[in-house]
């Protein structure tokens, strides 16, 4: 077992011991995380990777864990969570028509959305309503029906676990649907820079607020999730195989298959992951047995059985 303790004495930021994941997830599920490490700076990741590598430990970066299920067992390597910190907001340039802004990977993309609100800016409309951090909505490739983070992004900072740190254009990070080839589980993403057109207020708000309303009316936003548990398939949306396999409504515990959003898995209380996981197991086979389409994840799953 590696000495926690020392990650303590050589890095500025939080270093807390044996927290439920729970807390930190949006799912609130979950075991405890032996050492969950949030850095003040970049000194802290680099810090931080060399104690990793010193002790030949793994580790995972997080962000809200709002894309995250962690098994009852808990994580027994070290987590690097980036929420709460790394969330500055800054204007890189700007002419007539284009204003170009670096965002920390630890600002809540919610606030970034309200920044491009406030400001008049477009292109983050699409993303209004997914909770999360910009480094996790990078990493995820976040996004609705109407676009994704990727249409927008310029470049993208990240720190290696050789503890290089690399700026990648957006063509070069190969993002895809809800996935981004460069990175691997031990990149940290740090920041990246966004290019967003000047526009009209009024109009952004419109737009926002258009998309609100759908996610409102689909998803069940009044129970704890991870949003939707399954890629979609080409051509078809995940629900509705779901749906059709009978999934809706059908529950595990405290865990089910939301009437309202069959994709999404909502905690109605005292889940367990084991709930949740059962859960995903019974959603994969059912649809393959009525389909013979195999469903991939979209949430992450981690952690200890
Ligand atoms: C109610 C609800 C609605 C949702 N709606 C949508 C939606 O419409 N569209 C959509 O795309 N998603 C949606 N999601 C899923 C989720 O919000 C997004 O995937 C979000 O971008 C995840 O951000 P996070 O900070 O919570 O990442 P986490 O859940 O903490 O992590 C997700 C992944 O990113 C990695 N990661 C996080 N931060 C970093 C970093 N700084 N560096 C390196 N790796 C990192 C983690 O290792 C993990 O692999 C929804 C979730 C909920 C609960």
């Amino acid at each position: 077992m590696p000495d926690f303790n020392e990650v303590k004495s050589i890095v500025k930021g939080d270093v807390l011991f044996d927290v439920p994941m729970k807390e930190y997830t949006s799912m609130q599920v979950g075991g405890l995380c032996a050492c969950m490490v949030t850095p003040r700076d970049e000194d802290d990741i680099f810090k931080f990777i060399d104690w990793a590598k010193r002790n030949e430990q793994r580790y995972f970066v997080i962000g809200s864990g709002t894309n995250l299920i962690v098994r009852d067992g808990g994580i027994k390597n070290p987590v690097l969570r980036m929420k709460g910190t790394f969330d500055s907001v800054e204007v890189v340039s700007e002419d007539e028509s284009v204003l170009r802004i670096r965002a920390g990977a630890g600002k809540p993309l919610a606030e970034l959305v309200k920044y491009c609100e406030e400001n008049g800016l477009s292109g983050m409309e699409p993303l209004a309503g997914i909770p999360g951090t910009t480094g996790g909505a990078i990493v995820m490739n976040a996004g609705t029906g109407h676009g994704t983070l990727s249409d927008i992004v310029e470049t993208v900072t990240f720190i290696e676990r050789t503890g290089k740190t690399r700026t990648l254009n957006k063509k070069a990070m190969g993002f895809g649907y809800r996935t981004c080839k460069e990175l691997s589980s031990s990149s940290i993403v740090v920041s990246a820079v966004f290019n967003l057109r000047k526009s009209d207020k009024a109009a952004v708000s419109k737009k926002i607020a258009a998309v609100l309303k759908e996610k409102t009316q689909s998803q069940p936003l009044n129970y704890p999730s991870s949003g939707s548990i399954f890629k979609n398939p080409s051509r078809i949306k995940a629900w509705k195989l779901l749906d059709e396999a009978g999934m809706r409504g059908v529950r595990v515990r405290g865990a089910k298959y939301s009437e309202l959003h069959t994709n999404f898995i909502v905690n109605t209380g005292n889940a367990r992951a084991e709930d949740v996981l059962t859960l995903i197991d019974a959603g994969i086979e059912k649809v393959k047995e009525k389909t013979k389409v195999k469903l991939e994840l979209e949430v992450v799953i981690i952690g200890e059985q």
